[in-house]
């Protein structure tokens, strides 16, 4: 089946004679059991939901993995994968990640004895210098946020495999529809669920995919032992999302596109950074490892004061952290998503002041250019 299909053709409640098409809230703690001695399918929800279930079924489909995970947000999903590292081990970490993963990196893991050291992943060569005995688990995002600058996935996935590493890839800014990391050689395929899966800002939810089964064991082991699943309502809100990824995703590309296009022409815009475009540095490795540039880009205003003046004059673009929503956003990465990042990789790597980070929604594209070309007008007077 086609991706397309995929998305809406899956048994949405296996095993119910009646049949649904949408798959039903299993809003329960727990289910009773016929013997003292021996449990069904589900006997708590903590351990498992039929509700989850379909869900972490069809991200393992769309993932081309063997089983998926759900949990309660991207950050509980990413903190699950860095605890099937102990104490003394080393993640390899690309510098531009979303900042909540910096935080947790920076201020978290080291408590567990877990250290992570920064490098930049979009030259594969830097990575198998930095390797240690000490380290488990590569990590990287590709197109990397709010940077958009592009990993090759399967150079990476190769270094790991020969160094007997993880290699965890957060896809949030793609979705399965534009990327299949574990197609690349991945080990673990993750997502913030919040964003395009969702695509409604209506839940905060986080994903992990895999294919080796010892992976897979461990992963739920530590999703039951810790209690950082999705809650029934919520996967449901994230199943009816998906139907709509690939209309929603085509759509928003396709604005995407138009708006990259008018603001590299404008005169108060430094460099527009989309990895649709041809232009873009990374643009064709990106083309070879997916399947569109996505309908996330940032660009470079001519001043923080600038910058701050175009979010908040635009009509079309609301402020908001994340990404991927079916309405276009806009954001200051270095004062919002992106504030936690350490000083000292801000030091080496600066995520620039007057940088501004646009998620394009399925809004008309006449109405996202106008406005961005007043706010820009607006912004130089
Ligand atoms: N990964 C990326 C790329 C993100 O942008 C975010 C959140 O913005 C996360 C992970 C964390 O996801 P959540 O906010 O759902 O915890």
């Amino acid at each position: 089946m086609k991706f397309a299909s995929k998305l809406v053709h899956f048994n949405a409640s296996p095993g119910d004679p009646l049949r649904p098409m949408a798959t039903p809230i299993y809003q329960t703690a727990t289910f009773e059991q016929e013997y003292a001695d021996s449990f069904g399918k589900f006997d708590y929800s903590r351990s498992g939901n039929p509700t989850r279930r379909v869900l972490e079924d069809q991200m393992a489909a769309l993932e081309n993995g063997t089983r998926g995970f759900v949990f309660s947000s991207g950050m509980a999903a990413i903190a699950c994968v860095t605890h099937l590292l102990k104490a003394g081990d080393e993640i390899l970490a690309d510098w531009d990640l979303y900042g909540g993963t910096a935080r947790l990196f920076g201020r978290v893991l080291p408590r567990a004895g877990i250290t992570v050291r920064y490098l930049d992943a979009s030259v594969a060569d830097n990575l198998e210098e930095k390797i240690t005995p000490a380290t488990r688990m590569i990590y990287v995002e590709s197109p990397t946020n709010p940077m958009l600058r592009i990993v090759d996935l399967k150079a990476t996935a190769e270094i790991a495999k020969r160094h007997g590493l993880l290699l965890c890839v957060d896809n949030s800014t793609m979705s399965p529809y534009l990327q299949n990391p574990l197609d690349l050689g991945a080990d673990i395929a993750l997502h913030s669920a919040t964003k395009f899966l969702c695509g409604h800002s209506d839940v905060t939810g986080g994903v992990v995919v895999v294919k080796d089964a010892k992976l897979a064991e461990d992963v739920y082991f530590l999703q039951n032992a810790e209690g950082s699943a999705l809650g029934p309502f919520d996967c449901y809100l994230v199943l009816r999302g998906l139907k709509t990824l690939k209309v929603r995703m085509d759509a928003q590309q396709r604005n995407a596109a138009l708006v990259a296009e008018f603001l590299a022409k404008q005169a108060g815009v430094d460099e527009v950074l989309y990895p649709g475009s041809p232009t873009h540095h990374g643009h064709a490795l990106h083309q070879a490892q997916a399947r569109g540039g996505g309908a996330v880009m940032s660009f470079t205003a001519r001043s923080a004061a600038a910058a701050k003046a175009i979010a908040e004059k635009s009509e079309m673009f609301r402020i908001s952290v994340s990404f991927g929503s079916v309405s276009s956003t806009i954001c200051v990465p270095l004062k919002m998503s992106h504030a936690s990042i350490p000083a000292e990789i801000l030091a080496s790597r600066p995520i620039p002041a007057s940088l501004l980070r646009l998620s394009i929604g399925i809004e008309d594209a006449e109405d996202l250019i106008e406005d961005l070309g007043r706010c820009l007008v607006l912004a130089s007077s």
